[in-house]
């Protein structure tokens, strides 16, 4: 490996530490406190308040959305949009295998299998070259959708996440899924303030997700959003998340299988505070990457840069190394040295529970895998 203590000696520099530095951790600096403070106040710190409309209008305004629902967290949020969507019980839905584990559990909490396709090497998201390339192998196009030839099963959904922040070339995806009549939803759980020509990620598919656990660019100590652009779907979504009640002065009647998915008002409350400062916390994250890029350079490690025509967010930021070994050794020096690295997640297929998925090659993720390590990213 390169000069290993050189990068632990620069990353402490630009943390201005000698301690522990995490890889991301939370910024409190607006009205968090105030906002919390209100719902105790109040005693509205549950399942209905002002702060959980403000927040869903909020995220309509930040992702330029119709309709934004607060969610519990991220997970259940992508569940329920996958229902939403259409996906029911033994259907199959299309991802990719280079994401963390929500994703697929997602797919799996609705009865329908994972289907697993590389990534791009550029965006270290779903690949719409090899979702065709499946799709054009395997599936047929009947009156009520796609089908995979081989299994009988419907292709009910397809799922690209935007991992670290970095968007998914959409363009393409869109043109792919909408020749084989698949609807898209986003797993922008990673990618809030991320930009894909001016749109927001999040806001591209029919629905889109975020989470606000607290290791992401903002968060609402737990918690999540669906988004979309129907809404028709974003009532339902509504609707679903807080157990399928019909509105009646007193009478309880519940005419399907709803979710008690609501986000509590004293998170929502907190998540007001946090989007408000969103503008700010991603001017300060690009800062760091700025000096990130030059710092890299002049060492010959490739940093992960956004592409043209998108804008990251950089949740985390992370670098290429070499090969295995060198990954493996910036992992134990850099964690030994207290400066907190972590490899990028290991594919869904190597998992227990999905290593019967049908999958494709899986080339680039493979390639992946063995290089990117993610460095530590919080605001400063
Ligand atoms: C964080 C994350 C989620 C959702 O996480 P929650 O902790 O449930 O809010 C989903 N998908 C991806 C890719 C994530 O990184």
């Amino acid at each position: 490996m390169k000069d290993i203590q050189d990068i632990i000696s620069f990353v402490q520099g630009a943390f201005g530490t000698k301690e522990f530095i995490p890889l991301h951790e939370p910024r409190f600096r607006g009205n968090e406190k105030k906002y919390v403070m209100d719902t105790i106040d109040s005693t509205f710190v549950s399942s209905v308040g002002a702060y959980v409309d403000k927040f869903e209008e909020l995220m309509q305004t930040a992702t330029g959305t119709q309709k934004a629902i607060a969610v519990v967290n991220g997970t259940a949020g992508l569940q329920v949009a996958l229902r939403l969507a259409g996906v029911k019980s033994g259907d199959e839905v299309i991802t990719q295998a280079l994401t963390f584990i929500a994703t697929a559990n997602a797919i799996v909490y609705n009865g329908a299998n994972p289907v697993f396709i590389d990534v791009d090497l550029d965006t270290m998201g779903l690949s719409p070259e090899s979702v065709e390339s499946f799709l054009s192998e395997n599936a047929e196009l009947r009156d009520d959708g796609c089908y995979n030839k081989k299994t009988g099963s419907r292709i009910s959904a397809c799922v690209p996440m935007h991992t670290f922040g970095f968007p998914v070339h959409m363009n393409e995806l869109l043109k792919v899924c909408h020749k084989w009549n698949i609807p898209i939803v986003e797993d922008a759980a990673e990618s809030l303030g991320s930009e894909y020509h001016g749109k927001q990620t999040g806001s591209l598919g029919q629905l889109g997700i975020f989470s606000f656990n607290g290791n992401k660019t903002i968060t609402s100590g737990g918690g999540g959003a669906i988004v979309t652009n129907d809404l028709q779907i974003g009532t339902k979504a509504k609707y679903l998340t807080t157990t399928a009640k019909k509105p009646h002065p007193y009478e309880f009647y519940h005419d399907e299988l709803g979710y008690n998915f609501r986000m509590p008002n004293l998170n929502a409350a907190l998540a007001c505070a946090q989007l408000e400062q969103l503008d700010t916390f991603l001017k300060n994250k690009r800062v760091l990457a700025r000096e990130y890029v030059d710092y890299f350079n002049s060492i010959g490690v490739n940093f992960r840069q956004e592409l043209p025509d998108t804008k990251a967010n950089y949740w985390l930021m992370c670098v290429e190394l070499e090969n295995r070994d060198e990954r493996d050794s910036f992992l134990k020096h850099t964690n030994e040295s207290k400066v907190m690295t972590r490899p990028i997640w290991q594919l869904m297929f190597r998992l227990p529970m999905f290593e019967n998925c049908m999958r494709d090659e899986q080339k680039n993720a493979l390639f992946l895998e063995d290089r990117i390590v993610n460095v530590p990213s919080s605001v400063r």
